[in-house]
């Protein structure tokens, strides 16, 4: 009706706006006059060596670094300094001291392949890369590949190349003494701080650039968000990678404008997260499904005090009901949630903590200094309440995709909104509930599994015609599982055989998060529009039956 049409309007957030200043992420982090903790508090903790970074050290730490590239590389404004490596407490001076230097940062994931990290490196154009011992082979190989030379391999973490072949961390930094380096000076709205990679919403994965304007915004979103619940008195748990968006800003970020201690994990073992927990009184920490999963079922779990732990909070995929309610009955832990994308800096929405279960289920409300609108499938505005695509628009909302118009112009409107591709509703009191995704995107673990990548991949196995890689959602693992739907090539028997070789053939090619832990399915013809587009929506119609058939 008329009347309805008129009431269409997008919803703002109920918080009130927050004062984000135009400044650099380096500007908000080291020269600000507001700090309410000292600079000799410890920030970054690894609790393996006990080595660790107060807040001065990370700045005066970066600082060296930040005028090493600039003495030995000639560092200029925009160029790339690619990341692979686990989690480690010199990321944070190697990031904001490549930043120091006017870098723009390129974090890839430490368990890609040399070719899936090679793809970025080239993509991102990194004139070099920052890497640990652990994972040197794919890092050389990659490197190799698009020419970046050995010496531009800077080691970081505690285990050295006994040959002393490549850069030392320490090696990079300012060892001349020279005065005569300044920092970079950068435009927080037009300068990029990080180039992380998304497959967006189609496609192969792309490099999301974000200014340094939209850290800084999403760091006070978030920080806002968790007002006041969090202080320099608590202690996070920092276990999620620092290539992801979630930990890269919500944990590095958060944690060094806040004064927050984060106790940093390479990666995640059940039983140390209990054992840190109860040894450093852990009081917050950000996680995933599956670790809330393990955390309701894990025999190691009632050995520990988990009791210092105030709050977790859930993101990078969707989290059920029935998982919160068995975690807080088996262990008295409750569990809130949030969402967001790596190209909104991520977080958009989060559970206000007194909610956390009288509006369990939702992924929160919209955090201050952004609008919402929900859209039809035909693109046009539904009213607040129904179901629609969520389109977001903020500070914290990127610049669009590296070297990639055509995909930038799909995500982004004229008028500043992005297209998520997440498909959910907001009830009367601006609760937002995610019940589908409209993008081909899946999500193994909160790890991105592009399909278009897969895809590519197993076209070009001789045995196969064609294909459509699907997610399917395993309630016992909490997590979609990537499936092939295979058409075998003509004359190639179908079978458990050419399924395992499929599997292990598509394994030796990709990062362990992308195998197909959801098997393969032989079928005749994968159904297509006109134009050639796989029809995921039926697949996955036709996936659910045979699921629910068991
Ligand atoms: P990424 O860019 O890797 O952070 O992936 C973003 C995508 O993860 C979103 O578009 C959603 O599909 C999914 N996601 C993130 N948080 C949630 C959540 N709380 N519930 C459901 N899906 C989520």
């Amino acid at each position: 009706s008329p009347s309805s049409i008129t009431s269409i309007m997008p919803t703002s957030s109920a918080f009130p706006p927050i004062d984000i200043p135009n400044t650099d992420i380096w500007s908000f982090l080291f020269e600000r006059k507001d700090k309410d903790f000292s600079d000799d508090k410890v920030i970054f903790l690894d609790p393996y060596s006990d080595r660790s970074y107060t807040y001065a050290q990370v700045r005066n730490t970066a600082i060296d670094f930040g005028k090493g590239l600039k003495a030995q590389w000639d560092w200029q404004k925009g160029d790339v300094l690619a990341l692979f490596t686990p989690n480690c407490i010199d990321t944070p001076s190697i990031t904001w001291g490549a930043h120091w230097a006017g870098a723009i940062v390129s974090p890839a994931n430490p368990t890609y392949t040399a070719d899936e990290l090679a793809f970025q490196l080239k993509d991102s154009g990194a004139r070099a890369l920052v890497t640990q011992w652990a994972v040197i082979d794919t890092a050389r190989k990659a490197a190799a590949k698009v020419g970046i030379p050995e010496d531009r391999i800077i080691l970081i973490g505690d285990v050295k190349d006994p040959e002393g072949r490549f850069k030392y961390f320490t090696s990079v930094r300012n060892t001349s003494g020279a005065t005569r380096y300044r920092r970079t000076k950068v435009d927080p709205e037009k300068d990029l701080a990080f180039l992380v990679y998304s497959s967006g919403t189609t496609g192969h994965p792309k490099g999301v650039m974000l200014c340094h304007k939209n850290i800084v915004a999403n760091t006070l979103q978030v920080t806002a968000g968790e007002k006041p619940h969090l202080s320099s008195k608590d202690s996070i748990l920092a276990f999620l990678p620092f290539f992801h968006i979630y930990g890269l800003t919500v944990i590095l970020h958060q944690s060094m404008y806040n004064g927050y201690k984060a106790v940093v994990m390479p990666r995640f073992d059940i039983e140390d997260f209990c054992r840190f927990v109860q040894e450093q009184r852990i009081t917050f920490s950000y996680v995933v499904p599956p670790v809330v999963l393990l955390l309701s079922k894990h025999p190691a779990v009632s050995k520990y005090d988990l009791s210092s732990i105030r709050m977790l909070n859930s993101g990078a995929a969707p989290l059920t009901k029935e998982l919160v309610d068995a975690v807080h009955s088996k262990t008295k832990l409750k569990v809130k949630q949030g969402y967001g994308l790596s190209e909104t800096s991520p977080t958009t929405h989060t559970q206000p903590w007194e909610l956390w279960y009288s509006t369990i289920g939702a992924v929160g409300t919209l955090l201050p200094n952004q609008t919402a609108k929900y859209m039809s499938p035909e693109e046009k505005e539904v009213p607040a309440g129904e179901v629609g695509e969520l389109w977001i628009k903020g500070p914290n909302v990127f610049k669009g995709y590296h070297n990639n118009v055509e995909a930038t112009k799909n995500a982004l409107t004229e008028d500043g909104y992005f297209k998520t591709g997440d498909v959910g509703y907001q009830d009367k009191d601006g609760n937002f509930y995610i019940t589908d995704r409209v993008k081909e995107l899946i999500k193994y673990k909160g790890f991105q599994v592009p399909p278009a990548e897969l895809e590519g991949l197993l076209t070009s196995h001789p045995k196969i015609d064609d294909v459509a890689v699907l997610g399917i959602y395993q309630k016992e693992q909490a997590t979609e599982v990537p499936r092939a739907y295979v058409v075998p090539s003509k004359g190639v028997e179908a079978g458990p055989k050419l399924e395992k070789e499929i599997v292990d053939w598509l394994s030796s090619k990709v990062a362990q998060h992308k195998r197909l832990r959801g098997g393969v399915r032989f079928t005749d013809e994968i159904p297509k529009s006109v134009s050639g587009k796989i029809l995921r929506r039926l697949l996955k119609a036709k996936a659910q039956e045979e699921e629910e058939k068991g």
